[in-house]
């Protein structure tokens, strides 16, 4: 058993986002195509004689008992019953409330982690149970890739690999609550599951295919309340983005270009701008599952 491990928690993005309706528990049910990309945060976990902590270097992330990666910590130890403990390090890179899963991603690098730091023996469905119980996004990082997410986007499947090299994340430095977005949200879409699952064949024909189709119903409830994130939008697509999407409740909006020297002309302009900006390429399951430990 070792006593220190180091992880990559990495961002998702929407490559669409269907919002069906609402269901009676109050969640609204969902078709959503996730893809795990290339910026990451660092997560250090160190045992501990039995206590559990959390630090992190960004102020806006909760350091104790609230933080996502604290709670995959008690979660896990009150599933397998051990009474092990560990001290985990955030280091923040993914925008904190930007759409891209970052307090997720590190429940699911946590977990992920743990059971290797504590030597535990977990069954995978058991890891995907105990991920949903702790956030909508968390199962789809104990995955990576591009996945089917439904339900609340807990239940996830993996598809066909969609592949960019070539995507620029930009924030405008706004925070969207999840809440917030859901609440605006008063137009439903109300197709029917059925009819939205030939998004998730399109992924199959690659990111080409997917310009004219990528929508996320969020934009419309975020959008005109979010002005900057419009603003982003707007320009990704006269940079030349095909297609320029919010990413989840945003704020973030990603941009896919068609070659490199495109993508650096519109960081630039971006990053010029003022905005946050960062290039990144899609990181498919097997290089997820393969590199998610450093
Ligand atoms: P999602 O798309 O999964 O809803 P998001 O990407 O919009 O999430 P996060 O960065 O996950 O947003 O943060 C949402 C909120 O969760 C933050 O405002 C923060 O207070 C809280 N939080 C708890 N733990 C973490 C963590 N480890 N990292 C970031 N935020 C965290």
């Amino acid at each position: 058993m070792t006593s220190s491990l180091q992880l990559r928690s990495f961002a998702k993005i929407n490559w669409t986002l269907d919002v069906l309706y609402k269901r009676d528990d109050g969640f609204h049910e969902l078709r959503t195509i996730y893809q795990t990309v290339s910026l990451h945060d660092t997560i250090k976990l160190n045992s501990t004689s039995g206590e559990i902590q959390v630090i992190c270097d960004d102020p806006r992330v909760p350091a104790g008992e609230t933080n996502l990666a604290h709670k995959a910590a008690i979660a896990l130890r009150e599933a397998t019953g051990t009474g092990a403990g560990v001290r985990i390090e955030i280091q923040k890179r993914i925008p904190v409330a930007g759409g891209l899963g970052g307090g997720s991603s590190n429940a699911a690098a946590t977990l992920m982690g743990l059971v290797r730091l504590w030597g535990l023996k977990v069954a995978e469905v058991e890891l995907l149970e105990l991920g949903a119980g702790l956030g909508s996004d968390v199962p789809l990082f104990l995955i990576g890739g591009t996945l089917l997410g439904v339900g609340r986007g807990e239940e996830v499947y993996p598809i066909e690999q969609c592949e960019s090299r070539d995507i620029a994340l930009v924030n405008p430095g706004v925070e969207v609550s999840t809440a917030e977005a859901y609440t605006r949200l008063s137009r439903l879409t109300m197709h029917r599951g059925a009819l939205t699952m030939p998004f998730a064949l399109l992924a199959a024909k690659g990111i080409r295919e997917l310009p004219l189709r990528v929508r996320n119903d969020l934009e419309d409830a975020v959008l005109p309340a979010h002005p900057e994130i419009a603003e982003v939008k707007r320009r990704l697509l006269s940079t030349g983005a095909r297609p320029a999407l919010m990413s989840g409740s945003g704020a973030t909006v990603y941009g896919v270009f068609d070659n490199s020297v495109t993508l650096k002309q519109a960081l630039a302009e971006m990053r010029g701008l003022g905005f946050w900006a960062e290039g990144v390429r899609t990181i498919n399951r097997q290089e997820y599952q393969r590199t998610i430990f450093e």
